[in-house]
């Protein structure tokens, strides 16, 4: 079963030599008698040839094997008869002239084509069941290679700046202000829950009281939350903490990580510094706390102008403390009525009660509200967006957030309608990183009448902010940090509490969680934090994400090796399944059915 060269390898610099390969069947053809059998490994293809001429039983064999069968072969390099040698691949000057032929497992027909091109055509859920042999095509392949390559480079980073990584555990405790967890019943101590770790937060925290001073992981991280193209059941984390450090140690260390990431995966030189945008920024001129700074249609805002407007809506909105705002999607007034309406729903579904718009064209602004506009406010419009014909103006009136959000995505979408259009050319390799910074510490959150964390509740406020805790909690920015790309956020972290005073204010003051809870989820910490704890901060970056983005494609799925459905599936092993009553007994468990009333 051994080898003597893999399959990317044999050059006319081998000619003559005795060789023995071994792999898989990537395509049989008969060419007048002769059997061609490309041979395939992870490395590349060589052609073997079988010639009747010499050893008909032999080529009668490789006549009917089937593609994707593994097999052994020996024979010669000799060279490819003039005309037929393939200038594409390494390989392709020569030839293995084989003697031997030995089938080590025979493929059944696979379900779907192999190559990138067809396998890219079939349902995902064929290629998730038959995941190895999805894994087989070429671009698959080169994804896993890609993560690997971007998983190394972040290794070898941190070596160099003195990190150790550690292992933290996946088994931890329910903490239920994150995301929704996965629970794991324990077996001995009945009717008790350990919960999979939403992320290491705490116990980086505590290693960084512990000493360790400069620690990462690749971590494994799970959060039940319903699935999408970027996110999964569970997912990778490259997670940081250090002590002794301030925001601007933080940006330069990562920006040094990305840089090397991308240097050493595609061989690109990434410019840095980032740059860096306040949240509210980020927020009035793109709607987003998540900016894609790849094109323009910056959201302007004219609450001011529209105060005192005869037009009751936007005079309304800002009456009573909202905003309004507008942006040029400059050259979209061809829109059809059927993309109106579909933006206008997509307005609607966050919110809107409609979306008000302007068409310039044929030298006048076509729209419902252009009667209800003075000159003055025309005037405005014309001039802070550059209203020229052509192009198409939207506005969003609401709450000063949801406008912004509104408007954030009604962007989105004219990007994509104007590059349908070819007016807009949109590179997936213009890399645009993006520090978005000073977030507010604490968000308001109108369903549970409280206040809640933005980032997590162990994140620092800013020190200048910190007399505002008890009288104004919204007015606090913290010492929080995301990283952006290309409208994506990569991660995201910040600078922590490390004095347990603090720490308790804002459990108990800010956020309003009782004490004897507070007490059973964090107490630990609190504890922890009265023994010599460090100043610090950290971040976590996404690594599926990034590896995504690295390899050119939108979906995490085609980064991960066995990933979940949207419905949370292994469709090759096929779980999530029933388990035995013995098993549930153990664990003290009583299944009660959905359509069942609990006890
Ligand atoms: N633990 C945080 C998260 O998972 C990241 C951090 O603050 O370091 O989002």
């Amino acid at each position: 079963m051994k080898r003597s060269h893999h399959c990317a390898q044999l050059t006319k610099a081998d000619l003559g030599a005795a060789v023995s390969l071994s792999g898989w069947v990537d395509s049989v053809r008969d060419h007048g008698g002769i059997i061609f059998i490309d041979l395939r490994d992870r490395k590349g293809v060589t052609q073997v040839k079988f010639d009747p001429r010499g050893n008909p039983e032999l080529s009668s064999k490789a006549a009917h094997v089937k593609p994707e069968s593994v097999v052994r072969v020996a024979g010669s390099v000799v060279p490819r008869p003039a005309g037929t040698v393939n200038a594409s691949l390494p390989t392709g000057e020569v030839e293995v002239d084989a003697s031997e032929l030995e089938v080590l497992n025979a493929s059944e027909t696979p379900p779907f084509p192999l190559d990138d091109a067809g396998g890219d055509k079939v349902n995902e859920d064929l290629r998730l069941t038959y995941r190895y042999l999805d894994l087989r095509r070429p671009r698959m392949r080169r994804n896993l290679a890609v993560r690997h390559r971007a998983t190394k480079a972040i290794r070898d980073y941190f070596d160099s700046e003195d990190f150790i990584e550690v292992e933290t555990p996946a088994l931890f405790k329910s903490t239920p202000e994150g995301a929704r967890e996965y629970l794991v019943p324990s077996r001995m101590h009945a009717g008790q829950f350990y919960a999979l770790s939403q992320s290491p937060q705490q116990f980086k925290q505590i290693l960084m009281v512990a000493g360790v001073e400069r620690y990462f992981q690749i971590a494994r991280c799970f959060r039940d939350e319903d699935l999408r193209a970027d996110r999964q059941m569970e997912f990778t984390q490259v997670d940081v903490e250090a002590s002794f450090v301030d925001r601007e140690d933080i940006y330069a260390l990562f920006e040094g990580m990305l840089r090397k990431v991308w240097k050493d995966v595609l061989g690109t030189d990434i410019p840095a510094p980032f740059p860096r945008m306040q949240y509210v920024d980020a927020m009035n001129r793109f709607g987003v706390d998540k900016p894609d700074l790849r094109f323009g249609f910056e959201l302007r805002d004219f609450s001011e102008t529209f105060r005192a407007s005869g037009f009751k809506v936007f005079q309304g909105t800002v009456a009573s403390g909202g905003a309004v705002k507008a942006m040029n999607a400059k050259g979209l007034a061809d829109l059809t009525q059927g993309e109106l309406k579909a933006l206008e729903e997509v307005a609607k579904s966050l919110g809107a009660k409609g979306l008000a718009f302007i068409k310039a064209e044929g030298g006048e602004w076509k729209s419902p509200i252009v009667k209800f506009l003075s000159d003055a406010e025309k005037a405005a419009l014309a001039g802070a967006l550059d209203v020229a014909d052509g192009d198409m103006v939207f506005f969003a009136a609401a709450p000063w957030e949801k406008a912004c959000a509104i408007l954030g995505r009604i962007r989105l979408e004219v990007a994509a309608l104007l590059q349908k259009r070819g007016k807009l050319v949109i590179r997936q390799d213009d890399w645009k990183f993006l520090w978005v910074v000073d977030f507010p510490l604490m968000s308001y959150d109108e369903e549970q009448k409280g206040y809640v964390a933005t980032h997590h509740p162990f994140t620092a406020p800013v020190a200048e902010d910190a007399g505002l805790l008890d009288t104004n909690p919204r007015a606090v920015r913290g010492q929080h940090y995301d990283i952006v790309l290309n409208g994506m956020e990569l991660g995201g972290g910040s600078i922590r509490i490390h004095q347990p005073a603090l720490q308790k204010k804002i459990f108990e003051d800010v956020l309003k969680i009782p004490a004897d809870v507070v007490e059973n989820r964090f107490g630990y910490m609190l504890r922890a934090f009265t023994y010599g704890a460090p100043p610090h901060g950290g971040i976590a970056f996404g690594l599926d994400r990034i590896v995504a983005l690295l390899c050119g494609t939108t979906s995490i799925r085609d980064v991960i090796a066995f990933p979940k459905t949207q419905k949370g599936q292994d469709l090759m092993a096929g779980s999530p399944t029933p388990v035995t009553p013995k098993q549930l007994k153990e664990l003290h468990i009583a299944i009660v059915a959905p359509d069942q009333p609990l006890a």
